[in-house]
């Protein structure tokens, strides 16, 4: 069967070179935090699939809600029709988001909701007769998704290669990961210094031609780079000032991962516009996403019956079952009070991966928050060991993969983000697991 999926199946960001050569390791079961693959060999899921396996594997009961409402009904035309599951979680999503982010418009996942949420602004400038207000500032290393739009606002090097994108939407701000400051920058220069960056831009630019800006809480491909204290709110007032809608894409940081149902509010203290959000919204059983908009964006796209009709949607927008699953999801997450768990193990979590920052010298940096963790390897300066530290990534999931613990290689890092029903004996199960893969590799 692996052989099949060789010959036949080209998978996300694969080398198309790969077809017909790379195997991928089959998984064919999972249980709490752990995978098994077709060996049979056991697996604690580091990346908690693609960041969004939040109540773990094999809940029968999603199982029994996916199953009852495909009986019931698995498909509602949204162009025509609602179905109880999508009204419900509407409006569920509607009083889980903070302030006035009230009108929920389903999408089939995250980039598809970023997509939805640049063409509301969009459509929202235009219909207020101002169509060159359309630039959105994004910024480097960030990731926003694999659409046409998305793709254009994701500031990730190796993306932008190869493809066309629409490169007059977008300007990118530059990096704001601390790690990189100057030594001798405390973080708050360097929060100002993000912070003049952003007006420098806004003033080349110009804040007429700016429509929104677009963050993720926490740039989570970009290597878990967390913003230093107060960005996200200044960030925030600055493009208010200006009027420039913010739109934060929680697709990762949303449900539960940071001990929230979304970052922005309480974490970093900001009501964005727009908040993107899948992912952790059914923990991955099944596809789903939202763009969840503020009523101050919903009264500027309203207009009359010749120029108010929101022409965005997609077949699959509020799927019954998805909306079926994400409910499911969201009743198990608060019965088990999975946000409180989540607050609870966070500070053994980050005190275990701080820890290893202090002890493996081939460690640069060991940052996270929440349930989100990242190893970045420390920059040599030599040509050969810097083609060594740019495999850091690969070669810690590799021996870590060994003794039973996937992680998520990117480069020079190596990051994580497990299940959030994890306890504190599995949290050492995985730091444990880490401490010798990296004894391994120093
Ligand atoms: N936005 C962020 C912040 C993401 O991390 C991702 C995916 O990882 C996306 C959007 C795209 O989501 P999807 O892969 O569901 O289209």
């Amino acid at each position: 069967m692996t052989r099949w999926d060789r010959d036949h199946h080209l998978h996300p960001w694969a080398g198309v070179e790969g077809v017909g050569k790379d195997e991928y390791m089959r998984v064919n079961t999972g249980e709490g935090i752990y995978l098994w693959d077709s060996a049979g060999k056991r697996y604690i899921d580091g990346p908690g699939g693609m960041w969004c396996v939040q109540i773990g594997y094999g809940r029968e009961e999603m199982a029994k809600a996916i199953a009852e409402q495909t009986m019931q009904m698995p498909y509602a035309s949204p162009w025509s029709f609602t179905s109880e599951p999508a009204a419900v979680l509407a409006r569920k999503l509607a009083e889980m988001a903070p302030g006035d982010l009230n009108t929920v418009h389903f999408t089939t996942g995250g980039s598809t909701a970023v997509d939805t949420a640049l063409r509301a602004v969009q459509f929202m400038n235009n219909r207020l007769g101002r169509p060159e207000k359309k630039i959105i500032l994004s910024r480097e290393k960030a990731y926003h998704g694999s659409t046409y739009l998305a793709s254009t606002m994701t500031g990730k090097e190796r993306f932008k290669t190869q493809f066309d994108k629409a490169d007059d939407l977008v300007h990118f701000l530059p990096d704001i990961n601390p790690y990189g400051r100057p030594e001798d920058m405390s973080l708050e220069d360097w929060c100002d210094a993000k912070l003049a960056d952003m007006e420098a831009a806004i003033a080349e630019v110009g804040a007429d031609k700016i429509a929104a800006f677009i963050a993720e809480p926490i740039l989570c491909s970009g290597g878990i780079i967390v913003p230093p204290p107060g960005y996200h709110k200044r960030t925030l007032d600055l493009c208010h000032k200006h009027d420039i809608l913010y739109i934060s894409d929680e697709v990762v940081t949303g449900f539960g991962r940071m001990g929230h149902w979304f970052a922005s509010e309480p974490v970093f203290d900001i009501v964005p516009d727009i908040i993107t959000c899948a992912k952790g919204l059914t923990s991955g059983y099944i596809p789903l996403g939202a763009c969840i908009l503020s009523d101050r964006v919903v009264d500027q796209m309203r207009g009359n019956a010749e120029n108010d009709t929101f022409y965005n949607g997609y077949t699959y927008s509020g799927h019954p079952v998805g909306c079926a699953a994400a409910l499911k999801n969201i009743e198990i997450m608060e019965r088990e009070d999975i946000l409180g768990h989540v607050q609870r193990i966070t500070p053994y979590f980050q005190g275990r991966l701080r820890a290893i920052g202090e002890k493996f010298d081939i460690v640069g940096d060991a940052r996270g928050m929440g349930l989100l963790g990242c190893l970045e390897c420390r920059p040599e300066l030599s040509d050969e060991t810097y083609a060594a530290h740019l495999q850091f990534g690969n070669k810690l999931d590799a021996v870590c993969e060994e003794m039973g613990l996937l992680l998520r290689p990117f480069g020079n890092m190596a990051v994580f983000s497990p299940p959030l029903i994890m306890t504190e004996a599995q949290i050492d199960e995985m730091f444990d697991i880490m401490e010798a893969g990296l004894t391994r590799l120093s």
